[in-house]
């Protein structure tokens, strides 16, 4: 375990630039914190913090320089690994007829810095579906390859987070090249650094750095476990699968339709979402048109659509058919659970519905 200071996260950025990176982490924007592309570490969101309650967001002053002491904004890395709006294809006449032209140019090598743990997970679990599948998404795995990853251990879940009783914090699991934990004290303001790869270890060695002291690395240890026991909420401690499984014909799905507004904010937000739709368009001469494929929602009515009509008609079958999903038939498809505890969707459903909350009163209900 190596110490770097504060002030070594320019050069780690300089180093990561240098390299060819287009470099994404958190900052300041409209009164929430998202993920951009950065230029120098003065854009993070050094001193800023975030209040979150279910359909409640807001960005907060903090009492001190605590550069990644905030939960998860509405902003994931989903959106730069399968981009919310993306062009397939392009076709135009000319004089051999109609050519068809694959997608755009390359993706830009990106390094991602400030992934929280749960969102480490939603990688992984975006990973088998888009690209360890029988069929690979090509989008997903150009862009996804030779990401390079740096995590930040999470020492400040928001009152929306569960992530521990997924499974997926508040420590960084497998997947990151470099994983730090931030601490500030009387002693400075550094990180704790972690190689997970040989491509963390080389951007490690060429950053100033010194070995850690026991001290800090214990320092860290309990600040992981506090966080660990400060979780704002938790999943029920059941067979959620299961739970699901028998609770299809459950009364409750029409008490969470009452308050379901059926937006689909909550699989926007949401790291591991991943349903799209494609649109074909063409310009007023009929020479040139494109296939785009966007992002769409189990919560759209015409997302079921078959011939005939739509399957899901009611908010409250859009409503289980998501949650179902996330916690019980994702597993039968992809061998995880879809939810890492992230929270998002809890902030930001406009109508404060809360995934734990809804699962344990299926479990009230059940018992
Ligand atoms: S379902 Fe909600 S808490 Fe779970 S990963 Fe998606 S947004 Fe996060
Ligand atoms: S649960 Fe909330 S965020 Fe999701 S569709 Fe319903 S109202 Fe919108």
């Amino acid at each position: 375990m190596k110490l770097i200071e504060h002030s070594d996260l320019d050069i780690l950025m300089r180093v990561l630039r240098g390299e060819g990176y287009t470099v994404v982490g958190p900052t300041v924007r409209d009164g929430a914190i998202v993920l951009a592309e950065l230029t120098g570490a003065d854009q993070l969101p050094t001193g800023w913090g975030v209040e979150a309650d279910a359909g409640r967001y807001r960005l907060v002053a903090r009492d001190d320089e605590m550069t990644f002491g905030h939960a998860a904004g509405p902003g994931s890395w989903k959106s730069f690994l399968h981009p919310a709006h993306e062009r397939l294809t392009t076709a135009e006449w000319d004089e051999s007829g109609l050519v068809f032209h694959a997608a755009a140019e390359p993706p830009p090598r990106y390094a991602f810095l400030g992934v929280r743990p749960c969102d480490l997970a939603a990688m992984g679990v975006l990973d088998g579906v888009l690209a360890r599948g029988a069929y690979p998404d090509p989008s997903y795995t150009a862009r996804r390859d030779g990401v390079f990853v740096i995590a930040v251990n999470c020492t400040e879940p928001g009152s929306t987070c569960f992530c521990v009783s997924m499974g997926g914090g508040p420590k960084a699991g497998a997947g990151y090249d470099l994983a730090m934990t931030e601490r500030l004290d009387e002693h400075g303001h550094r990180y704790l650094v972690d190689a997970g790869s040989t491509a963390g270890q080389q951007v490690l060695d060429r950053l100033p750095h010194r070995p850690a002291e026991p001290t800090d690395v214990a320092g860290a240890d309990a600040d992981l476990s506090a966080a660990a026991e400060k979780m704002g909420r938790a999943m029920p401690e059941v067979d959620l699968r299961q739970l699901l499984a028998d609770n299809r014909e459950s009364p409750h799905w029409d008490d969470i339709a009452s308050r379901c507004l059926s937006c689909a904010n909550c699989t926007m937000v949401c790291p591991t979402c991943f349903c799209t739709t494609t649109e074909d368009v063409t310009d007023l001469t009929g020479d040139h048109a494109e296939r785009w494929r966007r992002w769409d929602s189990c919560f759209n009515l015409d997302f079921s659509y078959l011939h005939g009509g739509e399957v899901r008609t009611s908010t409250a079958s859009r409503y289980r058919q998501w949650i179902s999903h996330k916690l019980s038939t994702w597993h039968d498809q992809f061998g995880t659970s879809g939810c890492v505890g992230c929270g998002r969707c809890i902030a930001w459903c406009p109508a404060g519905i809360d995934i734990t909350e809804e699962a344990a009163k299926l479990v009230d209900s059940h018992d």
